[in-house]
């Protein structure tokens, strides 16, 4: 059966909080965006946390959290933080993980709790462990077993980079093994570390063409689910920028709130949290950027990373670039 592959849209009545509970982590991977300097060092305290759910949680709609870090099971509260998430109503909760699980989270929480996401790079040591760093593949593949043991609904992230693209396709034997739910195939950005090497460790779109979509629709043909960002519109298909059309915020340790993660390098942020109140920033902030009409699609693609973008003769763009949110699923085969 074919798998069928599709835009995933953004939707109204929904609203995704993307709560980052702290910027320290045990691992240094080559391509971390994490930025301290911009977002604090300090961990999100356990009142605030619940204050912060609360805050964000919108009974009108499906609202749906996914915490990160730094890592966030180095945060001694994270399963409180979600039992809170559950009792307070959000449909559901994910947490993103290099997989070092840290403060025993398996043990204290159960697979109705939350989806876990696991990082990892390479489908080997001798790929992973150069990017992600010594003795990572095996502890992020042991801890995703045990997690699939007991039952949890577990997906897995794979940053394609210059490092492991050649290595893409490998994955797919090994997440099917593995008993992976969902594969999420991201795209190295110029962010963080990977900014500091360049260019270099940036994917052409030919070789991203080339190597994702085969790879997504092998693991859809193995009863996987398959995400990937869009990068690139079809002729035909609307721009729409998710600052402007969808719910999503994005929190860090320091109160900022953002609408684009793509601006989180970068004081522009929309909203601050002050005396546990969501206030919108004055000035240049993001949701000026997001109000650009401009022919190349994405208004911070272009202004970031303008190589991403060719030309025609004409001085037209070849292509429009997605917002980065934007997503194609590979659904497997009914
Ligand atoms: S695990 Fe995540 S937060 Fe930690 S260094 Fe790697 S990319 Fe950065
Ligand atoms: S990535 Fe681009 S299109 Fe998406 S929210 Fe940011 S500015 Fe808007």
């Amino acid at each position: 059966m074919v798998p069928e592959t599709r835009t995933v849209g953004f939707k109204s009545g929904e609203r995704n909080l993307f709560f980052h509970l702290l910027t320290a982590c045990n691992l240094k991977c080559r391509h971390c965006y994490i930025n301290p300097e911009q977002h604090g060092r300090e961990m999100v305290s356990s009142e605030e946390i619940e204050q912060w759910l609360t805050l964000f949680h919108d009974p009108a709609k499906e609202s749906n959290v996914i915490f990160l870090g730094g890592e966030p099971t180095m945060h001694p509260e994270l399963a409180r933080a979600i039992k809170v998430a559950r009792e307070i109503g959000y449909a559901s909760v994910t947490v993103d993980s290099n997989g070092y699980l840290f403060h025993d989270l398996l043990d204290k929480i159960t697979p109705e709790e939350a989806v876990l996401s696991f990082s990892l790079d390479g489908p080997d040591p001798a790929i992973n462990d150069p990017i992600r760093g010594k003795g990572s593949f095996d502890t992020c593949t042991d801890n995703l077993k045990r997690a699939v043991k007991k039952g949890f609904a577990v997906s897995l992230i794979y940053t394609v980079s210059r490092m492991n693209i050649d290595h893409l396709h490998r994955m797919v034997p090994l997440i099917a093994e593995l008993g992976v739910h969902r594969f999420f195939i991201q795209v190295i950005g110029l962010r963080g570390r990977s900014a500091a090497e360049g260019p270099s460790l940036q994917v052409s779109p030919e070789e991203w063409f080339e190597t994702v979509i085969p790879a997504a629709q092998a693991a859809a043909g193995l009863g996987i689910k398959v995400n990937y960002p869009k990068v690139y519109l079809d002729p035909d298909e609307p721009f729409q920028c998710a600052g402007r059309v969808a719910d999503n915020f994005f929190i860090f340790p320091n109160r900022r709130v953002y609408r684009c993660p793509l601006c989180e390098d970068f004081p522009v942020h929309a909203f601050e949290i002050m005396d546990n109140q969501l206030v919108r920033q004055e000035g240049l902030t993001e949701e000026r950027f997001f109000e650009l009409n401009i022919p190349e699609g994405c208004v911070m693609n272009r202004l970031l990373q303008p190589g991403n973008i060719d030309y025609l003769p004409n001085g037209a763009p070849a292509h429009r670039v997605s917002c980065c949110l934007l997503k194609q699923e590979v659904i497997p085969g009914a």
